[in-house]
């Protein structure tokens, strides 16, 4: 696919070659494409849009372009097609770290954006419910985070208005209510994504797999890609490679991001990855009956947010995910020896669950850089998103490590990264708020 599409374009438009970025020092290099993004993920999409559609509104008359690889044949069909649809609120991390600024940024985006373009979404509301003092006290700290330190809206509900909403939820010590918790159509927002970054001239190949990127030659007082990279690209219909240039380099692709890494970054630099699996339960019964997002208190370390109860847009509940570390990312198979632990988590708060009614559904995998867990600080460990301008390169920004909450961040990771490579808050694309 990427002969037909990338390929074809690039031979029919000698318009398409582009000087190198301004910010290089050395002299201007042609190079086939501005900006070539690896991985059509929902985060992959946001930073292509975000940075298609910048340049534009804001160089409509230059030769920039943006050029996406999917090793696919469809966008979005990992991590991104694989979670929970949960806009998240932003209340669980440190309040500094880029997961809750870019979570608080990125939720508000989403839902300006859903609501433009009619994407399916629903600010269904979610509990996190305590069953005891000590899980009391962790819903307390978060609460006061959230008013001192974050602006993002909380609150306790009285034990008559949490049995009087949700009859059948058990909390015993508390529940925290976070109300700008929702969920969203996550093909539906890839498709959007993907929609406004053509129309904003980008080009999207499908079928293509990455398999090498090296800095084009330079001279030896400049860093490593100042005169932009070459990569080879594999269709991955035919097997043909593909050799093109690009002025940067955005390293989106989720789950091997640390491969692309490694084949870029000295040895020395070399990441090892893990993978923290997440299994699904459908539900059935109609019984017991519940409209918001249940979660428990989340266990330090446990590297997720606890096995929770969430809708999908026709309000069907599924439980998951809970956490199975895994060393293969592609096993995505649910088996029901995962159900006994589900169901001993889900018992805690919805004692009246029908088991029977419970039925291993799907997986989604987390690319973890430290096996540790998912909130706070401290010997468990808190570890943040990955977003940089990687040290001793020009035009390549790295990012490894997107997990939760990646998918309700994704819109202010795409201006961060349009903000690292092109320029300043002021100078956004269209619809885009700032990135942070
Ligand atoms: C179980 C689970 C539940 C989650 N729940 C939520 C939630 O409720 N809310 C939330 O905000 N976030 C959630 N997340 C996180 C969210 O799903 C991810 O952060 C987000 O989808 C990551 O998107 P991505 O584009 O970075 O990665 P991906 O969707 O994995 O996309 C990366 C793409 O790169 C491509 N690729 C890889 N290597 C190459 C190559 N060499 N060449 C070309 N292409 C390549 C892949 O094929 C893939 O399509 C959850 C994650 C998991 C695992």
């Amino acid at each position: 696919m990427f002969a037909r599409t990338a390929r074809r374009q690039l031979q029919s438009s000698t318009g398409l070659s582009c000087i190198a970025r301004s910010f290089s020092s050395t002299a201007p290099v042609r190079t086939d494409f501005t900006h070539v993004i690896i991985g059509g993920g929902v985060v992959g999409l946001a930073i292509a849009r975000s940075l298609a559609s910048y340049h534009a509104t804001h160089n409509p008359n230059t030769t920039s372009s943006t050029l996406l690889l999917e090793r696919h044949p469809h966008l979005g069909t990992e991590t991104s097609s694989r979670n929970s649809e949960v806009i998240h609120g932003g209340l669980y991390y440190p309040p500094d770290s880029l997961k809750t600024r870019l979570c608080i940024a990125g939720r508000e985006q989403l839902y300006d954006l859903c609501n433009k373009y009619s994407i399916p979404h629903r600010k269904t509301g979610k509990w996190i419910v305590a069953q005891d003092a000590a899980q009391l006290e962790s819903l307390e700290r978060i609460h006061e985070t959230c008013k001192s330190t974050l602006g993002v809206p909380t609150r306790f509900l009285t034990k008559t208005e949490a049995r009087n909403a949700e009859p059948d939820v058990r909390a015993e010590a508390g529940v925290l209510e976070s109300p700008e918790t929702g969920i969203v159509d996550s093909h539906a927002l890839m498709t959007a994504l993907r929609g406004l970054f053509e129309d904003a001239g980008g080009t999207v190949a499908v079928n293509s797999s990455v398999t090498s990127i090296t800095p084009l030659p330079t001279s030896p007082s400049s860093l490593p890609g100042s005169s932009g990279y070459v990569l080879t690209v594999q269709d991955t219909t035919t097997g043909e490679p593909s050799r093109i240039t690009a002025s940067t380099v955005i390293n989106s692709a989720g789950l091997h991001a640390c491969t692309i890494h490694n084949l870029l970054a000295p040895a020395a630099r070399h990441i090892t990855p893990f993978y923290a699996k997440g299994n699904y339960f459908a539900y059935t019964s109609p019984r017991p009956r519940v409209s918001r997002l249940i979660y428990p208190v989340v266990t330090p370390g446990s590297g997720g947010l606890g096995t929770h109860l969430t809708l999908d847009l026709a309000s069907r509940i599924r439980f998951g995910p809970d956490v199975e570390w895994v060393a293969d990312p592609t096993s995505l198979s649910v088996t029901a020896s995962r159900l006994p632990a589900a169901v001993a988590e889900i018992r805690k708060y919805l004692p009246g669950i029908e088991v029977d009614a419970l039925a291993p559904d799907y997986a989604g995998i987390r690319p973890k850089l430290r096996r540790a867990g998912a909130e706070g600080k401290g010997k468990d460990g808190f570890v943040d998103f990955y977003v940089r301008r990687e040290d001793g390169f020009e035009g390549w920004v790295n990012l490894l490590g997107i997990e939760s909450p990646g998918l309700t961040s994704s819109l202010a990771i795409g201006g961060l990264v349009r903000e690292m490579l092109v320029g300043s808050k002021s100078g956004r694309g269209v619809d885009e708020a700032p990135a942070l």
